[in-house]
């Protein structure tokens, strides 16, 4: 492997910047050339690549978003796509990729390998939502902001005595509304993947008041209903006000945390080890304190599951 190339795809998510700089520094480090390519897959259809040196990723490792750049490619979906990018890569000599995103950019990951370009993926996204991974990067900064807001969102909601909801992202993935209600000490936490009694957290807010509580914080997953529509429908129940917070693309942004650059370090630099070592078709992923690695065609097969353990402690934690 002489030549290699390093793209991030679908959404953006803290962290990516210091992937990338490990995939380039880990690669010429070993004597491997590195292009970096603009906007994802609609990049490599586009041939917009950038030789990387060291000095390419100098001064990123604490900032947010992509310096790539990320894109969503319909184009890459299609034969003629794929066919234009694999073209482009055989013309630039790169012969293995490092993929940082989610699921869907995977998928792309896994065609390119079956048809001969070596492919590796990182999983980079908010909503640590990737089966056979413990911790996707990003995850920790996103909940980590959500925890920030909910601390001013207390100390307003305390001296008004007020229910506020606090929308989070996640359409399909409780994870972050599920970490940052834990970490902020919400009285509800509302996720898709747990049907819930609008009834039943009506109860559990007003059983709180009686008890003396001087606010009530519910965290609701995008996923689980419409934060209007939930507020609304406590409202009618209990008669109490409520004020709805919607995070959204706050959460994507910032400076990563220690945490999600050391996973970004370690994750980036794993998966050029792997294309030095010959391989393709794998996900570097983190499970019980290593670095452990999966093939990428299982991933598209299952769904992560939901930490039940951590949600049932939530609900004790918040009588
Ligand atoms: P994420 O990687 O965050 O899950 P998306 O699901 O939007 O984001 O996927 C990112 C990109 O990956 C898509 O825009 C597309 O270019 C590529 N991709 C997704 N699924 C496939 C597939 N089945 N075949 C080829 N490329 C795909």
């Amino acid at each position: 492997m002489k030549r290699i190339g390093v793209l991030t795809s679908g959404g953006d998510a803290p962290g990516m910047n210091a992937a990338i700089r490990a995939v380039v520094r880990h690669s010429i480090f070993n004597g491997v050339e590195v292009y970096g390519i603009k906007k994802g897959y609609q990049g490599l259809i586009n041939a917009d690549f950038v030789k990387m040196d060291l000095g390419s990723v100098g001064d990123i490792i604490h900032r947010g978003g992509t310096i790539l750049r990320t894109a969503r490619s319909e184009e890459f979906k299609t034969e003629e796509g794929i066919a234009k990018a694999i073209k482009n890569l055989k013309d630039y000599g790169i012969e293995g990729l490092v993929v940082i995103g989610g699921d869907g950019s995977f998928r792309g990951a896994y065609e390119l390998s079956k048809r001969g370009i070596a492919a590796i993926g990182v999983p980079g996204t908010i909503d640590n939502d990737i089966p056979y991974t413990e911790y996707t990067i990003g995850f920790d900064t996103a909940v980590n902001t959500v925890v920030e807001a909910v601390n001013k969102i207390r100390d307003t909601a305390t001296s008004h005595e007020r229910t506020f909801i606090v929308e989070v992202m996640g359409r399909e993935s409780g994870n972050i509304a599920l970490y940052a209600g834990v970490a902020s000490g919400a009285e509800n936490i509302l996720v898709p993947e747990i049907p819930y009694d609008i009834n039943e957290v009506c109860k559990k807010i007003m059983n709180g008041y009686k008890r003396g509580k001087l606010h009530s914080i519910i965290i609701l997953a995008e996923g689980a209903g419409h934060s209007f529509d939930v507020g609304k429908k406590i409202h009618e129940i209990t008669g109490l006000e409520t004020r709805i917070i919607v995070l959204g693309h706050v959460q994507r942004g910032g400076t990563p945390t220690a945490f999600d650059r050391i996973m970004a370090s370690r994750m980036g630099a794993k998966a050029v080890e792997l294309l030095i070592k010959g391989e393709t078709a794998k996900m570097v992923g983190y499970s019980r304190g290593e670095i452990v690695i999966t093939d990428l065609e299982k991933i598209k097969e299952k769904k992560k599951t939901f930490n039940m353990e951590l949600y049932e402690l939530a609900n004790i934690l918040s009588i």
